[in-house]
């Protein structure tokens, strides 16, 4: 179900009939893609993506692109969202940590799927930005937090499940070293701006064991907190 109900007040001049056909029309696709988790494909229903773009682009929320968000990051494609989440195999036992928070997009379908989604944005803009639509959404299980998502969660938890969504030339070790027993990392690596391989990593006893899946583009993981706003 979709936030906005008949009669309910909502920020964009469409109705909400209107951003239902929508919403229906991109899970439609999704599955045409090859899309198969029900799970994933019911998280996305639940997600408003218009509410996480900018209203200039409110028109193309539901189409399985790609839009430019604030400080020059972006939201990511509907199917890559699914894709990876179908991926990470995340239920509602799991602890998921997120990496590259940017519109909040991807944070909101996990709260879905996850029984807690901790999530690192190096942008403060971009953080608080996705912060307010959690608040709004009445999506309480997930904290956000300002800072390097390289080195991880600061207070050392392990976790469940990893999402890095911005891509990395090499995993970061804090990283590996935060997935608990049976975990799964689902990140995307390569270089900025060239072919980027989406990686699974699932840690089995000692050993890590690493999968490669679809090529992607996304933008550059940055060590470090940003400097601008
Ligand atoms: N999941 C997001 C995709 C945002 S793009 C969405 O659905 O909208 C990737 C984000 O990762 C950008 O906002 C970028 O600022 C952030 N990022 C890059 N390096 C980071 C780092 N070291 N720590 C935290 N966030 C980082």
């Amino acid at each position: 179900m979709m936030a906005q109900t008949p009669g309910n007040s909502d920020n964009t001049d469409e109705s909400s009939d209107d951003l239902r056909v929508r919403m229906i029309e991109l899970i439609m696709s999704l599955r045409t893609a090859g899309i198969r988790d029900t799970k994933v494909l019911a998280a996305i229903e639940r997600v408003p993506r218009h509410l996480f773009v900018n209203s200039a682009f409110s028109q193309r929320a539901y189409s399985d692109i790609a839009l430019p968000i604030e400080c020059g990051q972006t939201i990511s494609q509907p199917y890559i969202v699914a894709y990876m989440s179908e991926l990470l195999k995340v239920s509602d036992r799991h602890k998921v940590l997120e990496v590259g928070t940017g519109s909040g997009y991807q944070t909101a379908v996990l709260s879905h799927l996850a029984r807690r989604v901790y999530t690192i944005e190096r942008y403060r803009t971009l953080g608080q930005d996705a912060e307010a639509r959690f608040v709004e959404l009445h999506l309480s299980n997930i904290t956000a937090m300002i800072g390097d998502g390289t080195e991880g969660w600061p207070t050392k938890m392990d976790f469940d499940r990893i999402i890095v969504t911005a891509a990395a030339a090499e995993i970061p070790k804090p990283l590996l070293d935060q997935l608990r027993p049976d975990g799964i990392m689902v990140i995307p690596v390569g270089v900025a701006g060239g072919t980027q391989h989406v990686v699974r990593a699932t840690r089995v006893g000692d050993e890590l064991k690493f999968e490669k899946f679809h090529e992607v583009r996304f933008v550059p993981l940055v060590p470090g907190k940003a400097q601008q706003l």
